[in-house]
């Protein structure tokens, strides 16, 4: 097996590696899922791949794959666990969207009726002109 991509400074090589502790849950030869120690809700659960890589965009296609194929085995237990109602699957991508850990990380957040977290995100309007030249510039960015 290929030699894994691993951070001394970070908190999430750590405790993959085990030298911080975790309440782990799911683990793969590729992916951990652990408890959040700081839970939005209770069973809010990090997916984080075994391999340091720093965000989301930099997530190797394969890796990223398997991470997704976890998501929805994961979601029925967390939500069967916690009896939860419904979850928010986030990943936030640069310190601007609420990123503080830079190994890439999904978080899989229960949702019950009243809880304290709040959802939509103030949401804009957008013209058919601005649409379109979104659409061309990112088909573009996709094409190169
Ligand atoms: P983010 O802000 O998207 O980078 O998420 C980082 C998450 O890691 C936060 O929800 C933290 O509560 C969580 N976290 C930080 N340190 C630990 C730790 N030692 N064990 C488990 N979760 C942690
Ligand atoms: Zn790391």
């Amino acid at each position: 097996m290929a030699e894994s991509i691993s951070d001394p400074a970070c908190i999430f090589c750590k405790i993959l590696a085990g030298s911080i502790p975790s309440t782990r849950v799911l683990e793969t030869d590729r992916a951990v899922a652990f408890l959040d120690a700081f839970p939005l809700n209770p069973g809010h659960t990090l997916l984080v791949p075994r391999d340091h890589h720093a965000n989301l965009a930099e997530l190797p296609d394969e890796l990223a794959a398997h991470c997704g194929e976890l998501l929805p085995r994961l979601c029925r237990a967390i939500k069967a666990a916690t009896n939860a109602e419904g979850a928010n699957v986030v990943v936030n991508l640069g310190r601007v969207a609420g990123q503080t850990v830079d190994h890439v990380h999904y978080h899989i957040i229960p949702r019950s009726p009243g809880d304290p977290i709040h959802w939509p995100w103030p949401q804009g309007r957008t013209t058919p002109e601005e649409a379109a030249r979104l659409a061309t510039a990112i088909r573009a960015e996709l094409a190169s």
